[in-house]
């Protein structure tokens, strides 16, 4: 029996939409890019699946597929290595659990900021380690940034991010006061101790290296310790995204396995439905088979992950009207004048809208500022999920039941654009950062409001599907415009999913979350790198700074 054949026996109800294994066509037409041709064909058959069509009448109402040409016009973007766990991940179920996934560190960027943090302090616990007579000859600690790390790094403050972690500091405890006293003063000299040796290291020490390369991710670095030319220690890591690492050589933790085993959504509402309970209940029991943890230990993390999101919003609003945001773009604070007039207007909708944005807006302010903000799912994004979060507890005095509830069916969203797709704007773009916060946040309101589990999933559904293609391009490589606005987007279109799936005939909604992820992955492949968190195109070249 032949792969195709075996394939015709799996029933519809049982095929993977997010597997682009299912009905593959054994033959790949001469001409055509077999990666393209691949994708194109999931696409179909999961279009198939969906539309309870065959594949064939799918296939033969979509677009033909293009001839690979024979210049691409535009730089290629930076292949992933298989290798690397993010790639491998998909096939699994979903493992990724709260404490991983929402990360209060220093702003703008997980990927670049608290990422490289939680790496060079692995590499510095790493080297602690090493026997007493290697560390006696160490001379030096060097880092080098590639790839996005290198071409965007300046304006997110790598360079005092890693410098940071190799001094013992970590994302989440550290003071924003000591990372923006390296920016104001960048000859600091810091000792680090490695056993019974001393060694100075400065910022000279992180070093922006090559943007283009055959890099296993776009966020790659190196960390060395050296002993004159002779190297001691060295490893290659990559910042994934979302503040997530990895190294080479990488291999995932051990973990228990979930009580309730799910890799798509659909699989994910099934346990929900049959259960007669909630996605967030599901996820909730996931996590302590998982982690071992109690049911009031996840809560009392996620209590601090709201209350977090919480400070970041307040904090944001605290500031002076006539703040100015560090950085070239020389960008005023407007959170609190924005607040303040959105008061003023004189329909309550208007009004809801303005604060809404006013919150987010604070948040990612803050994050601007690189003060602590937390990963939901990125640095950059960091504004959306805590808006909602704000104006569900604060404002609509919201049970805080229902807001940690709300957090975990969140986290589910962000986990399976993880698993299946990226969160990281250096692979996918803004679609992987707030494109998906947006989608948390709408999926973190419906449950809020007590949806029933598809209107959950069409909530987060329409949110990611309306920020697909959405490219990354910060100005003068500062996390600010568009970032900051674009948080304030992504949290009233989080607004808007809710309001429209939650008014709509929920099983008349024609995309389910599933394939909207795999059009994420999809998209993310196919963008230019020069719109990955390059700032090598878009509002990055048009806006001109003087
Ligand atoms: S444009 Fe979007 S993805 Fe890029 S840095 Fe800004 S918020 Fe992040």
């Amino acid at each position: 029996m032949s792969a195709m054949s075996k394939r015709e026996d799996v029933k519809d109800e049982e095929r993977n939409p997010l597997d682009p294994s299912a009905e593959m066509p054994p033959e790949i037409p001469a001409g055509l890019d077999r990666r393209k041709f691949m994708m194109r064909s999931a696409v179909i058959s999961a279009a198939a699946v969906m539309n309870g069509c065959t594949r064939a009448e799918t296939e033969k109402k979509a677009p033909p597929p293009a001839a690979a040409p024979a210049s691409a016009a535009a730089a290629p973007a930076v292949p992933l290595d298989a290798d690397l766990n993010v790639v491998k991940k998909g096939s699994g179920p979903v493992l990724t659990t709260v404490d991983e996934f929402y990360k209060v560190g220093p702003g703008p960027s997980s990927s670049h900021t608290i990422g490289p943090m939680r790496i060079t302090y692995d590499f510095y616990q790493q080297a602690a380690k090493l026997p007493a007579d290697k560390l006696a000859t160490a001379t030096k600690l060097q880092v080098n940034l590639f790839g996005s790390l290198s071409a965007t790094g300046k304006g997110h403050g790598t360079e005092r991010a890693a410098l940071a972690g190799l001094v013992g500091k970590e994302p989440a405890t550290v003071d924003p006061k000591f990372l923006d006293g390296l920016r104001d003063k960048p000859d600091q000299v810091f000792p680090v101790k490695l056993g019974g040796k001393t060694i100075d290291v400065s910022l000279k020490d992180v070093i922006y290296d090559a943007t283009k390369g055959d890099f296993k991710h776009p966020n790659t670095m190196t960390v060395k310790l050296l002993a004159g030319n002779d190297v001691l220690l060295e490893q290659e890591y990559y910042s994934v995204g979302g503040g997530f690492i990895e190294w080479k050589g990488y291999t995932p933790p051990k973990k228990n396995a979930p009580k309730y085993p799910f890799r798509t959504m659909k699989e994910l509402r099934e346990h929900a439905d049959k259960n007669k309970t909630t996605i967030a209940k599901i996820m909730l029991a996931n996590e302590t088979s998982i982690t071992g943890r109690s049911e009031a230990e996840v809560y009392a993390f996620v209590d601090k992950i709201i209350n977090a999101m919480v400070a970041t919003v307040k904090s944001g609003l605290s500031m002076p009207e006539d703040d100015v945001l560090p950085g070239p773009i020389k960008l005023h604070s407007k959170a609190a004048t924005v607040y303040k007039r959105a008061m003023d207007d004189k329909y309550e909708a208007d009004r809801g809208i303005g604060a809404l944005s006013a919150f987010a807006i604070a948040a990612s302010e803050e994050n601007g500022r690189g003060h602590l903000v937390i990963t939901a799912p990125t640095g950059g994004s960091a504004g959306v999920m805590p808006a909602l979060v704000y104006g569900l507890l604060e404002v609509r005095k919201a049970d805080r039941q229902k807001v940690r509830d709300g957090m975990l069916a969140a986290a589910a969203v962000g986990y399976l654009c993880k698993h299946h797709a990226t969160l990281s704007a250096a692979e996918g773009g803004c679609q992987a950062e707030i494109g998906v916060a947006s989608s948390m946040a709408a999926a973190l309101t419906a449950t809020v409001f007590d949806a029933e589990s598809r209107v959950v999933e069409n909530a987060a559904e329409s949110a990611l599907e309306h920020h697909l293609g959405m490219t990354c391009d910060p100005v003068a490589g500062y996390v600010q415009v568009p970032c900051i606005e674009r948080c304030a987007f992504g949290a009233v279109k989080a607004w808007t999913a809710y309001a429209i799936a939650s008014n709509e005939i929920a099983s008349r909604h024609r995309v389910d979350f599933d394939a909207t992820v795999m059009a994420l992955a999809q998209t993310a492949r196919d963008m230019n790198s020069k719109y990955k968190e390059t700032s090598e195109a878009g509002l990055a070249q048009s806006v001109v700074l003087c």
